[in-house]
């Protein structure tokens, strides 16, 4: 079995882990990149519609004002500082390193309109502006000579709970299911999102939020999970996303009374209100029987008055998308949407440096988040669209400059062979199981019931109903049996371990949501419809034992210029 040792080793090749490996490997530490995907496939190549910035650097207080509104004054006001005045070095520095951004005709960066922002930020690269920023920061750190260990799977963070240090990472080399360590000082994750967890969904099938539940089995928390957001259009059907550029464009909205709903629920920004206004608002007209279509369960995106050379330029990307899925073409017909689980606004809880928290209080050591996966909680309640990819560049740096700050105050915890065993049993205990349950049945309930109990809308029924099904999925999860018990590419295997990942974090998402009795940015109690800063400004902490049984603490939002106030669209 080998060990590896590093400086710093990232879990996650996104945009998020790569713009830190660029810091620590520019600042001459020997660093390594791990990903269970090519480092191109990364889920950041997926993002369509932009990245936010205040270019002209006297808007970047209204940036700031808009993020803490859109999150519904749940997102921590000094973090979202330094996210929004970070933003135009952030476009530059991509500009610089060379992401080619569309442009207006005078030659400056175009910026587009997105929903609850006050003013057009979002930079764009057509419709595919995660795929550019991703292509050029990967170059770039290939340029410099980050090592990239592709096609590895991390299993296991090592940690030592009494100095609160983590030391690497056990990881499967997924081609032959070889199980080495990586051990190092500092550890980054950086391992996206979680949205997976949920039947309809606009994630990649990588996105089964591992990393999460590797902190959650080390007894670490993980904050504010009960906020997933639910973009307003999805591809009706598969939930493949259509982005908000196509609103931010002029897209409109219509039920199938051909009514511009939207007029209702946010007179003001209409089709632009923030992603849970406007995801709530479709799902209403569904459930009140004002829905589109044969079955009456979607809602018209309809682009038809933008013509053909606005699509051409702006959205090509969307415009094969709808016709490869549904075989419409947007320039000339409406098409039918649904709101898709899309982005996760909690994670791994960090300081606004990056470095994750053992408690409500205190640090670990030589353990670091960014990106989607982490919760420093620029986005609160609820993420504007285009600060994500924003999020995952900056924090992704700011969390590689903590590193080398902090590199020489980290002694390394010298890694041995025993250290693989923990993931290596994991491995051979499900390749060697003999029960009659398959993972892809008991896959599809957790989607299912996620998306039924603790989707759009939830209440105390759905949510404990819930509860008690991930309850008998863990003891039915016990009980599964692999076809493949080879070692090659078993992805039946990597299956099952991810499977293991989401009913964990799962959990966490329906205890939050449980416990949190008020409606707020993406979480909607029914039987709770208001918010209650009272009682529930404050973000949740959840802890997961070996059982199963989940345990939630509290701690303080932190409050900058901005004092809560009712939001309005
Ligand atoms: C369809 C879509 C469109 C979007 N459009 C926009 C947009 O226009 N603007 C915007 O701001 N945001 C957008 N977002 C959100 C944004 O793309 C993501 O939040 C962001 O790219 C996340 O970056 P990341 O680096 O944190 O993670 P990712 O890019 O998801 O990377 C995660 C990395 O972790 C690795 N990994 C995960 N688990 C393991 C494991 N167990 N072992 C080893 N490696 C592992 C993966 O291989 C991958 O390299 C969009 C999201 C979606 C789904």
């Amino acid at each position: 079995m080998n060990i590896y040792r590093y400086d710093a080793v990232i879990v996650g090749a996104g945009l998020a882990g790569l713009s830190a490996a660029i810091e620590t490997k520019k600042a001459g530490l020997k660093t390594c990149v791990i990903s269970k995907l090519h480092p191109l496939r990364s889920h950041s190549g997926a993002a369509q519609g932009g990245i936010n910035a205040a270019l002209n650097e006297a808007d970047t207080t209204s940036h700031e004002f808009d993020t803490i509104k859109g999150g519904d004054y749940l997102g921590d006001q000094d973090a979202i500082k330094t996210l929004c005045q970070k933003a135009p070095e952030t476009i530059r520095r991509l500009e610089r390193m060379g992401a080619v951004f569309s442009r207006e005709a005078d030659g400056t960066i175009a910026q587009r309109a997105f929903g609850g922002q006050s003013k057009p930020r979002a930079c764009y690269a057509k419709d595919r502006t995660g795929l550019t920023c991703l292509q050029t920061i990967y170059e770039q750190a290939d340029r410099l000579g980050v090592e990239f260990v592709e096609e590895w799977f991390a299993g296991d963070l090592l940690y030592d709970p009494l100095s609160r240090a983590a030391y690497g990472v056990s990881a499967m080399k997924l081609a032959t299911g070889e199980i080495a360590v990586f051990n190092a000082k500092a550890t980054l994750f950086a391992t996206g999102g979680y949205a997976r967890c949920y039947a309809t969904n606009s994630n990649a099938h990588a996105n089964t939020g591992d990393g999460l539940s590797l902190f959650l089995r080390k007894g670490l928390p993980l904050e504010d999970m009960e906020f997933v957001q639910f973009h307003p259009t999805g591809l009706a059907g598969s939930g493949v996303l259509i982005s908000e550029a196509a609103r931010g464009e002029g897209g409109r909205l219509y039920n199938g009374l051909n009514e511009r709903f939207m007029e209702k629920y946010a007179p003001q920004k209409l089709e632009l209100a923030p992603r849970d206004v406007v995801s709530r608002a479709i799902e209403r007209e569904i459930a009140e029987g004002r829905g589109a279509g044969e079955n009456k369960d979607a809602i018209w995106l309809d682009l038809t008055h933008l013509g053909e050379e606005l699509i051409a330029q702006k959205l090509p990307e969307l415009r094969d998308l709808a016709k490869s899925f549904l075989g419409i073409d947007m320039v000339k017909e409406r098409v039918p949407i649904r709101a898709t689980a899309h982005y996760s606004m909690g994670g791994v809880p960090t300081d606004n440096e990056c470095r994750a928290k053992a408690s409500e209080t205190l640090l670990t050591s030589g353990l670091y988040a960014a990106g989607e996966c982490a919760c420093v909680s620029v986005h609160g309640a609820n993420r504007l669209g285009a600060n994500s990819l924003l999020e995952a560049a900056a924090f992704g740096r700011i969390a590689g400059e903590t590193i080398v700050r902090d590199i020489n105050d980290l002694a390394l915890i010298k890694a041995d062979a025993t250290d693989a065993l923990r993931f290596a049993d994991e491995t051979q205990r499900l390749l060697s199981s003999r029960g009659g349950e398959r993972v892809a049945a008991l896959r599809e309930k957790l989607q299912k019931s996620m998306s039924a109990n603790a989707g759009v809308f939830r209440d105390q029924t759905s949510l404990k109903n819930q509860t008690e099904i991930i309850a008998d999925l863990r003891d039915r999860f016990s009980r599964i049996a692999l076809r493949d018990k080879s070692k090659l590419f078993n992805t039946e295997l990597q299956e099952a371990l991810e499977f293991g990942h989401m009913l964990d974090y799962s959990a966490l998402i329906v205890a939050g949501a449980l416990s949190r009795e008020e409606s707020r940015g993406a979480h909607y109690r029914t039987d709770f419809p208001n918010r209650n800063d009272e009682t529930f400004l404050r973000h949740t902490l959840g802890y997961l034992n070996d059982e199963g049984k989940t345990r939630l603490t509290y701690a303080d939002v932190t409050i900058g210029e901005y004092q809560p106030e009712t939001r309005k669209y």
